[in-house]
């Protein structure tokens, strides 16, 4: 686990033999799912697309839930519907697609709609759809321009088109039987401002926050107005926690290939053709790579995978915020500074990894411990409380 390095800094403490630590959590994000075609349109004023030389099957879903099921985690899809529109409803929605008022999307409806949408509806656990866009650009007479919800610079589109993209986003989505809209978004090409961006009176986030999102997760190094961040690996953006990606460990047009390197911040992003191969058939040996790399981050006491994208969301905050001390049999929590945040999501649950020379019992008046796990390695126990809070302002778990 050299390459593992980098989390031996997490915060630690210890008395006696016995150590605690409430781990980074680590969600995995996966771009541009949701074209059908594969084809990197760009040259010719169509999207980016994914660049796979083949169409997309409903196996490249799958795929997702496979690497959701061997990890116990579930995948964010950030999700493209352009081409799931069935009724052509894009017709009526300015700048969302290269052919604007004549968007013909017949070609692209068939039965692999369905197939794939009872894939997405019957692995729930292993998949969740995160708002990506219709048609990921912004076209104004059949040239685009980088992106769907904010220009290049960060500044977001008008408020009034924002609105009619999220409004046929989710008719798209009912149009499919795939849902509600969902509660995480990523921003097109990364284009974003944190807050409200010039010539604006309100925020993406603000929109976002009205229709019920919670997260969103895009990298900070280009977003707009970065600078008014105040927590570090995650801002808060009128209640919505806005995560920072980092950097992907693979280019997004790598079909396959081998991931390798460390996942150096609380988000394991790629976009879909990493996870895929050429032959969708082999798609599982590319999701068995992506496995081996990312299942010694559940193993190691300081980080770990989270297992769906609200658990994410709380462990990071108390994972930044919630003090700790360990000493004389009892584990200290004090959630003072968590609960200054103003997320919408709440922070009743965490996570809390414990390794001992010796076998522990835990036991708490003052938070619910909801399930314990152990493991033991070499000469060690590691244990995974998970806890879900009684008191707000803090509790002590005691072990003998
Ligand atoms: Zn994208």
């Amino acid at each position: 686990m050299g390459n593992l390095q980098a989390f031996e800094s997490i915060k630690k403490v210890s008395d006696k033999g016995v150590s605690v630590v409430i781990p980074m959590p680590i969600q995995v994000v996966i771009d541009d799912v949701g074209w059908w075609s594969g084809e990197d349109g760009s040259e010719r004023q169509e999207p980016y697309r994914t660049g796979i030389s083949r169409n997309h099957v409903p196996g490249d879903y799958q795929a997702i839930v496979e690497l959701g099921k061997a990890l116990g985690i579930r995948p964010q899809a950030a999700i493209v519907l352009g081409e799931w529109d069935k009724q052509n409803i894009l017709r009526k929605v300015p700048h969302s697609t290269w052919m604007g008022k004549k968007w013909d999307n017949s070609k692209w409806v068939g039965p692999w709609l369905e197939e794939a949408a009872d894939i997405i509806n019957n692995n729930k656990d292993n998949f969740e759809i995160t708002m990506h866009g219709l048609g990921h650009e912004w076209w104004t007479d059949g040239k685009f321009t980088r992106a769907e919800w904010a220009a290049n610079n960060g500044v977001m589109r008008p408020k009034e088109d924002i609105e009619r993209h999220l409004d046929a986003f989710a008719e798209i989505l009912k149009q499919n039987n795939l849902g509600e809209l969902p509660k995480s978004f990523v921003p097109t090409a990364f284009r974003h401002g944190f807050g409200v961006t010039p010539g604006n009176e309100v925020s993406i986030a603000e929109l976002l926050a009205k229709r019920s999102f919670t997260y969103i997760n895009t990298p900070f190094e280009i977003m707009l107005n970065k600078e008014h961040v105040k927590h570090g690996p995650f801002g808060v953006d009128s209640g919505i926690l806005t995560v920072d990606r980092g950097n992907d460990l693979l280019d997004w047009y790598k079909i396959g290939g081998k991931p390798e390197g460390t996942i150096n911040g609380s988000t394991c992003g790629m976009h879909w053709p990493n996870l895929l191969h050429e032959d969708p058939e082999r798609n599982l040996e590319i999701v068995e790579r992506w496995v081996k790399l990312l299942a010694p981050y559940n193993d190691m006491q300081t980080t770990i995978l989270a297992k769906n994208s609200v658990f994410f969301q709380q462990q990071l905050v108390h994972h930044k915020y919630t003090k700790m001390k360990v000493n004389d049999g009892t584990i200290i929590l004090n959630f003072t500074d968590t609960n200054q945040l103003s997320t919408i999501i709440s922070n009743n649950e965490l996570t809390v990894k414990v390794s001992s020379n010796r076998e522990l019992v835990f036991s708490s008046d003052s938070i619910n411990i909801v399930s314990i796990s152990s493991k033991k390695e070499n000469n060690s126990i590691l244990y995974i409380l998970n806890f879900r809070k009684k008191d707000y302002e803090g509790a002590i778990v005691s072990f003998v």
